[in-house]
């Protein structure tokens, strides 16, 4: 049988939607088997960027089905206060934050393991790679593509709007309320293993007089055993941090 259920969605649930059906009440026809899941991502909006559901007023889980004239307002994250005791949706809010990043956000992860934050990221991962490391290592994916993030197994997903990689790692930034947690200089850039800091006369030989002479403090890759020290790039690294104001 067919129904008729009212819809609004919220904040940046929005950019998913066509024009007339952006914050307004609107009317959508389905089934009266229908989840409330697969109504929302009918609409073109992925299941992991939802935080709460009301149909009528109440919580309910992605499992809900639909009974005819229910009203049901969307939520995405709240970014201001804690809907945990609310929300049927997810347990626990995200605490140490792990990240894979779909083929064309390499500059981002490359920002990211630079602000500390564990970034998985390869050129030539498969989607169906990056839903399976998502769900082994806990890692919420970030991409560009939709399509991915309706893959039914994904259930920690971000669709990331910006197209410049700058903005992106503020949008992350501040999706993910990860200030608090910038750690710089911690994540080996090239491998995203953990650094550690080496004795210097650990590393001679494995890198040039003049910088071993010229630098006291060392840290090594524990995945790629890459030397880091504060040379020029990490300055400018430095500099890019504290520009835009994450340090
Ligand atoms: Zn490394």
């Amino acid at each position: 049988m067919k129904i008729h259920v009212l819809l609004r969605f919220y904040e940046e649930l929005n950019d998913f939607l066509s024009i007339e059906k952006r914050k307004r009440e609107f009317t959508a026809r389905s089934d009266d088997s229908t989840t409330v899941k697969h109504l929302i991502e009918s609409l073109g909006i992925p299941h992991c960027e939802v935080d709460l559901i009301l149909v009528n007023g109440r919580s309910v889980s992605f499992s809900y089905v639909l009974k005819n004239s229910d009203r049901i307002s969307v939520y995405p994250k709240f970014e201001s206060f804690d809907i945990s005791t609310i929300s049927k949706l997810r347990g626990i809010p995200l605490r140490n934050p792990l990240f894979i990043l779909d083929v064309h956000l390499g500059r981002l992860a490359g920002f990211l393991r630079l602000l500390g934050f564990d970034a998985r990221y390869r050129n030539d991962y498969s989607d169906i790679q990056i839903v399976r490391l998502s769900l082994e290592e806990g890692r919420t994916i970030l991409t560009r593509d939709r399509e991915l993030l309706k893959i039914k197994q994904v259930t920690r997903g971000y669709w990331v709007r910006s197209v410049d990689p700058e903005t992106q790692l503020k949008e992350v930034i501040r999706r993910f309320e990860l200030t608090t947690l910038i750690n710089p200089f911690s994540i080996c850039l090239t491998c995203n293993s953990q650094l550690e800091k080496i004795d210097k006369k650990k590393i001679r030989g494995k890198i040039s007089p003049k910088t071993y002479a010229q630098y006291n403090e060392f840290s090594i890759c524990g995945g790629c055993g890459k030397i880091y020290w504060k040379g020029s790039h990490y300055r400018s690294m430095i500099r890019f941090i504290s520009e835009n104001g994450y340090i």
